[in-house]
């Protein structure tokens, strides 16, 4: 079959890899149908580079029809469609059963030290063949994947894969206050994603980003905004907001990859030039992350105010401003999403008459899986508009 495969550093290719097959009896096959392109895919791109092998099959949020189920399967049979979330979790552990999907202690990577496996997601994160392929092969075929309704088109449910529940859990983590604001950091789709649903459950939402498309689109659903490129001053600006008090939660929707944080690039820079070898092990020891979003977002709560970070970060070295997180007394929250703690709740939204979160023309982007290469670059130099892309293999 045909499947996105990570080649090397900037380097996506399509290419030919063996069919998926049931390996345990409580598999499934999934064929694709649509599989999103992601904010987490550019990790890969470039900094999580010492962690990838080439041939790597990468991508985690696919949905499409079961082909085939192991034969331990009960709850689904081929012609179902579901979405697969990108966490690879059991169901059934101590964690799974206390909503921390992303901790699985069945597919924990205790050898690296990270939490659950994820699909298509690096050494770190198990190594899992991903869904940005023509089909891939699912574990836990009883309680992973989300069966959803046939009828409405893929994206009134694909997100649930990931962005929906990803900017569900950050939105719920930053523990607005009624009559309180909201201030989210990145309008790329988790930010953007993630606004529309503090919108929706009333909350004032304020966005900063540096794209003015992406900030165009989160201003037409009601958020207010704000430029990087026309102020030097964010958390000023947020006071102005704010009755000079600050946002009273702010959500990190950015994550490793920000921008302003120039020694920290040239770190990471500096870093892909050594051997591979070596630069895993110095990331998982000394690895910096580009904080500036980060210290955007402590700078900009106001005092006693809540810090959700959905955004990746993956240094072991970061420098944090601990004097000033333990001086305004901020509560901080963040975490791969446990997609399958929320998924429930989120379909039952979805599956109203009312596209009430607009997910069905959420996509900038639809595209054949051939054009994978040229979706990466376009996307990570936020070229084209695009916010959101979405392939049909
Ligand atoms: P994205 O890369 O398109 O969005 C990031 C946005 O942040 C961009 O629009 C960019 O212009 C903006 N930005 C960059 N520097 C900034 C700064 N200093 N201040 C404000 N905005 C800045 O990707 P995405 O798909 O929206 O993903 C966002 C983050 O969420 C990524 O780190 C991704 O890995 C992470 N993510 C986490 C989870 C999870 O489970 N926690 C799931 C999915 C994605
Ligand atoms: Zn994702
Ligand atoms: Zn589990």
């Amino acid at each position: 079959m045909r499947a996105v495969t990570w080649q090397g550093r900037h380097d996506m290719r399509v290419t030919d890899v063996p069919d998926p097959r049931i390996e345990e009896p409580t598999d499934v096959l999934v064929q694709i149908t649509s599989t999103g392109l992601c904010g987490s895919d550019l990790h890969l791109y470039d900094p999580l580079t010492p962690f990838m092998t080439p041939g790597d099959v990468v991508g985690h949020e696919p949905m499409g029809v079961v082909t085939d189920v192991g034969a331990d399967v009960t709850s689904l049979r081929k012609g179902d469609r579901v979405v697969v979330p990108f966490n690879v979790s059991c169901g059934e552990c101590w964690m799974c059963g206390r909503g921390l999907h992303s901790q699985c202690e069945t597919t924990q990577n205790r050898d690296q030290g990270t939490g659950a496996s994820l699909f298509g997601y690096s050494k770190l994160y198990g190594q899992v063949p991903g869904g940005q392929a023509e089909a891939m092969r699912v574990p836990f075929g009883d309680t992973l994947p989300i069966k959803v309704p046939d009828g409405p088109p893929d994206d009134r449910y694909l997100y649930l894969s990931d962005v929906l529940p990803t900017a569900w859990q950050g939105v719920e983590y930053a523990d607005v206050p009624d009559g309180g604001t909201l201030l989210v950091m990145g309008a790329g789709p988790i930010g953007d994603m993630a606004a529309r649903i503090a919108l929706y459950r009333g909350h004032r939402v304020i966005v900063v980003d540096r794209v003015s498309e992406r900030l165009d689109r989160v201003a037409a659903r009601g958020a207010e905004t704000i430029d990087l490129g026309s102020t030097d001053d964010v958390p000023e600006q947020v006071r102005e907001l704010t009755d000079g008090r600050g946002a009273d939660s702010v959500l990190d929707a950015v994550g490793m990859e920000a921008h302003g944080s120039p020694m920290a690039e040239a770190a990471q820079k500096a870093l892909g030039l050594l051997p591979k070898r070596v630069q895993g092990a110095i990331m998982t020891r000394a690895g910096v992350d580009r904080l500036d979003a980060l210290y955007l977002a402590v700078e900009s709560v106001r005092r006693g105010g809540t810090v959700s970070i959905s955004g990746v970060y993956g240094g072991a070295a970061d420098p944090m401003p601990m004097m000033q997180l333990f001086d305004k007394q901020l509560t901080l929250r963040m975490g791969q999403a446990n997609v399958r703690r929320w998924s429930d709740d989120i379909l039952a939204l979805l599956e109203r008459d009312e596209d009430v979160l607009g997910v069905e023309d959420f996509a900038t982007h639809r595209l054949p899986l051939e054009d994978a290469p040229m979706a990466y670059a376009t996307f990570r130099d936020k070229g084209d508009a695009m916010v959101k892309t979405v392939f049909r293999p």
